[in-house]
């Protein structure tokens, strides 16, 4: 157990989500429990992670959550290791809302994008269908996030378009996908910033400069793709040409890389729907399942064209693998699952309650340590 690795989880503590500050320390060894000498409350050392509170062993939960990750039937770990299907369906549900938080804490923070591509897959169920919407940073790869809609409509893209934004820094951005209008209107919407006036009422929003955006529009004739047009419907042609060199290095506009996601994303959750439930339901599940599975590619599984070459003598080279977190400089290594479902996503920094007057000195004091 070490203290300077660990903070407060008491959201009413000024010390909340600060590590190393010295105010940790061990309560008891044997109950794994830390103690906050701030707000003298005690906390558990799982405390915001997965296994927060399981009696199972850590190991097997480990196991069993990277078999969901990677598409095994929960009918299958069911039978072959002899767990309550519940069980498993409850230690899926909590791997993906902790996914869904460590993605949110460490991916959606802005970093120059470059060129994103986004596309929809359409899920079949029973009872319906669902559209499942991503959006993809080509240069790294790296996974930015996934919504879930029984409509393929303007909504839907507009949610995802709002996670790139939460990922996304003020720079020239190209944004490749299918033909489907949504995008554009979600795009335009969604890529604006407020102009401060100083005056009441809603500032005037003026759209970000330098977003392209392109289409990738594929011509069927018996689900074989006979043609393929390519539309640049926002931005000039150098623009794009700029920004393609600079995500993939050569090639045209396409949605190649997105596609490719698609099937890795396709492959490892169709088996996780099960059958015979409400679709609302089920898509609540999808939900977690998506984000179990991408926080897994992002953060846990090498990508083969992320690979780079490290120039030995002799004309000998050396290859040093990394993962998409790892090439959008999140971290520096590849995670273990349990690495994954250990992480504690710090809570926000305190803040001091609003109140009538001057603070009183305590306060003052506390604001002065807690919040620089
Ligand atoms: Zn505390």
């Amino acid at each position: 157990m070490d203290p300077q690795t660990v903070f407060c989880h008491n959201p009413a503590c000024p010390a909340r989500g600060q590590v190393g500050k010295g105010n940790i320390g061990v309560h008891s060894q044997k109950e794994q429990r830390y103690i906050c000498h701030v707000c003298d409350k005690t906390f558990s050392e799982s405390k915001g992670t997965v296994f927060y509170r399981l009696r199972t062993n850590k190991d097997l939960v480990v196991m069993v959550v990277t078999l969901l990750a990677y598409g095994c039937p929960i009918q299958a770990i069911v039978m072959a290791l002899g767990l309550d299907e519940r069980t498993v369906v409850s230690w899926q549900e909590r791997a993906g809302q902790h996914c869904e938080g460590v993605h949110q804490h460490l991916v959606e923070r802005p970093r120059d994008l470059g060129q994103v591509q986004g596309d929809e897959i359409r899920v079949k169920m029973q009872g319906g269908v669902v559209w499942l919407a991503m959006a993809l940073q080509v240069s790294t790869r790296l996974w930015l996030g996934g919504v879930l809609s029984i409509y393929r409509d303007t909504k839907l893209i507009t949610v995802l378009m709002r996670k790139v934004r939460a990922g996304a820094l003020c720079r020239p951005l190209l944004f490749c996908a299918d033909g489907c209008r949504a995008y554009v209107r979600a795009i335009r919407s969604v890529f604006r910033e407020p102009v401060p006036t100083g005056k009441p009422g809603a500032p005037r929003l003026r759209p970000w400069d330098g977003v392209c955006i392109a289409q990738v529009v594929k011509q069927y004739v018996r689900k074989r793709v006979v043609g393929i047009e390519r539309r640049l419907v926002q931005g000039t042609m150098p623009q794009v040409e700029a920004l393609l060199r600079q995500a993939q290095g050569r090639g045209t506009i396409n949605t190649a890389y997105i596609e490719r996601l698609n099937a890795t994303f396709r492959s490892r959750m169709a088996a996780l729907v099960r059958r015979g439930r409400a679709l609302a339901r089920q898509t609540t599940t999808l939900h977690q399942a998506m984000y179990l599975v991408g926080s897994v590619y992002n953060f846990c599984t090498y990508h083969h064209s992320l690979r780079i070459a490290i120039h030995l003598p002799r004309n000998r080279r050396h290859w040093v693998p990394r993962t998409p977190a790892i090439a959008a400089g999140i971290t520096d290594h590849l995670w273990t699952v349990e690495e994954l479902l250990s992480f504690q996503v710090p809570l926000p920094r305190w803040t001091p309650p609003k109140r009538r007057g001057r603070p009183s000195k305590a306060t003052k004091a506390l604001i002065a340590q807690w919040c620089p």
